[in-house]
């Protein structure tokens, strides 16, 4: 079933809460139905209550807006392109463009700006405000068949509403549902559709491997134009009538209160559930050493520490690597061993640490269930293209004995896996093997019953001296130097070597850092060829909303020689 339709389980449970109030799952299909009129009316497709894979586009603060906004597009047979508040003009004509959107749905608060880049484009523009929720009595549609008084229209209602949902079931789930953007960390981002059924599928491996149940309350303090903001902590509670509670702006003195407080305004319940990039956790660490553990010390320390244990029942990092100091400092705070996992826009979650038994820092786990996954290696002669290192699903992993490479790029396969890349034939057909398997780009390992992520095959496997060395684990290495706050590594051109590493370094304020320095002290912490032979110390490094470096693009500006 797909995820906007399973609502119809959950009525009377609250569905969205955030800060200026409560709306069931109820609430939520009948302002969705009212605005799919609407949609459908600016379409002139009244008559057929159906569109045809029209692209919409949406844009809302973080709150009930978004999720109205979204099922309205589905209902009426859309398929929506969410846009991200804080990205320039340039980007969202860019997304309006490339997608062919047909309408834009954007909220009152931020239609001043982007509504002229849509009227540029020719794009028609929907203005949604939450104060004309609600009012599907006066939509004309619903007042069908001579209903005048409130019981009527909403028997009216509930008959049509049977009707539409019934004819939808048949046909939706194999209907594109959403273009999501890559986060463009290796390129320009890339349009990916995935269908109600990709989603589907993404939404209830989460359910069963996380154990979500409708008693569940997740914190959503993510954009909603990537897959974790939108699958994994918004899609994945709505699918099982859980709540969701949606921060408009992150500010870590709000998250903390809210991690902590015994019960959310607007809602009777605590926050049992919260789900970030690694940078988030960053700023939450860097907020509590500041403030919270200063203001009254060991007592409010100690009470953090109390009451995330005792009612959060899990917390997530996923989207980017999770720096081991980070792993380790949450564990201090909160008691929370976080749960690694590992995923991407084209696939939602592959591999992920368990939720009962040991989370391995710095290793991403097992197979989500609905995913099959094998690490290859390129081999011209085989058939398929290349060679089986791994093969493993969530029950069990095989590794191929006698074959020297022990790293390999990981394919996925199931039924998450999505349909295109939009209006990219090409890429679509190169990201397959030719049996069918989509590429990750990323490069893995297994070894101990768990996976790793190397880091991305064409910027993070740096080869050098015959020997290929992993970015990531340089870089979690060189984050326990007491003096260094964030670190990119990266591979540069070099005749002799092919690649050597270089190291961008943020350091604490007011300390130096030299290269001499540097490898002296990693002499105890890296093999002699992971050991940085070029180090430069920067004052921050650039990452996108995601926390994610693009590192093609840092070379290319720190380093133009190499480039
Ligand atoms: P683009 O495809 O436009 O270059 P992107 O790949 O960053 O951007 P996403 O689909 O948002 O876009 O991110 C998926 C990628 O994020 C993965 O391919 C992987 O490289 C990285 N990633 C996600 N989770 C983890 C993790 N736990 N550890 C390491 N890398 C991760
Ligand atoms: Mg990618």
């Amino acid at each position: 079933q797909p995820i906007f339709l399973s609502s119809e389980k959950h009525l009377n449970n609250t569905a969205i809460v955030d800060t200026q109030g409560s709306f069931s799952y109820a609430d939520i299909l009948h302002h969705s139905m009212c605005l799919a009129v609407e949609i459908l009316g600016l379409h002139g497709a009244v008559q057929e209550m159906k569109l045809n894979g029209e692209r919409i586009a949406l844009l809302t603060d973080r709150d009930v807006t978004y999720v109205i906004g979204q099922y309205a597009t589905w209902i009426c047979n859309g398929i929506s392109v969410p846009l991200c508040e804080s990205h320039p003009p340039s980007e969202w004509e860019y997304f309006l463009k490339d997608a062919e959107c047909s309408l834009l749905l954007v909220a009152d608060t931020l239609a001043e700006k982007i509504i002229l880049v849509a009227q540029a484009a020719g794009i028609k523009v929907k203005v949604i405000s939450r104060k004309d929720f609600g009012t599907y009595e006066k939509n004309r549609w619903f007042q069908a068949d001579h209903a005048t008084n409130p019981r009527q229209v909403r028997k009216v209602f509930q008959e049509r509403k049977q009707r539409w949902f019934d004819r939808m079931e048949e046909f939706v789930m194999k209907k594109s549902a959403l273009i999501v953007y890559t986060s463009g960390t290796t390129g320009r981002p890339k349009g990916v559709v995935l269908t109600h059924g990709n989603l589907s599928a993404m939404v209830s491996g989460m359910i069963k491997n996380w154990e979500w149940t409708s008693n569940d309350a997740i914190l959503h303090i993510l954009p909603l134009h990537h897959v974790h903001g939108i699958a994994n902590v918004l899609l994945t509670p709505l699918a099982c009538g859980a709540a969701c509670i949606m921060e408009p702006k992150f500010d870590a003195h709000r998250v903390w209160s809210l991690l902590t407080s015994p019960a959310v305004e607007h809602f009777d319940r605590s926050i049992n559930l919260f789900m970030a990039v690694p940078t988030i956790y960053a700023k939450l660490i860097q907020y509590y050493d500041e403030h919270i553990v200063k203001s009254k010390a060991a007592i409010v320390s100690e009470f953090v520490r109390q009451t995330t244990s005792s009612k959060i029942r899990l917390m997530v990092s996923g989207s980017a690597a999770l720096p081991q100091p980070i792993h380790e400092r949450w564990a201090e705070i909160t008691g929370h061993v976080l749960l690694e996992r590992y995923g991407m826009t084209e696939t939602g979650m592959i591999l992920s640490n368990p939720l009962h038994g040991t989370r391995v820092p710095g290793a991403v786990g097992t197979p989500m269930p609905n995913v099959e996954v094998r690490i290859s290696k390129p081999n011209i002669y085989s058939p398929l293209g290349y060679d089986i290192i791994a093969e493993g699903n969530s029950r069990h992993t095989v590794v191929t004995q006698g074959l020297e490479d022990d790293q390999g790029e990981l394919l996925v396969r199931g039924p998450s896996v999505f349909k295109e890349y939009w209006k990219k034939p090409e890429a679509t057909e190169e990201s397959f093997t030719k049996d069918g398997w989509f590429k990750t780009g990323d490069t893995a390992k297994f070894s101990n019953g768990v996976y790793s992520i190397v880091g991305r095959t064409s910027v993070d496997v740096i080869k050098s001296g015959g020997y290929k060395i992993s970015a990531l684990h340089v870089e979690q290495k060189l984050l326990s130097h007491p003096e260094i706050v964030d670190v990119a590594v990266v591979g540069l051109a070099d005749v002799t070597w092919g690649q050597k590493v270089a190291a961008v370094v943020v350091l604490k304020p007011g300390y130096t850092l030299e290269l001499k320095d540097l490898r002296e002290w990693a002499a105890d912490h890296l093999p002699p060829y992971q050991i940085p032979t070029k180090l430069l110390c920067v004052d921050s490094i650039p990452r996108n909303v995601m926390g994610k470096v693009n590192k093609k693009e840092l070379v290319t500006q720190l380093f133009p020689e190499s480039a």
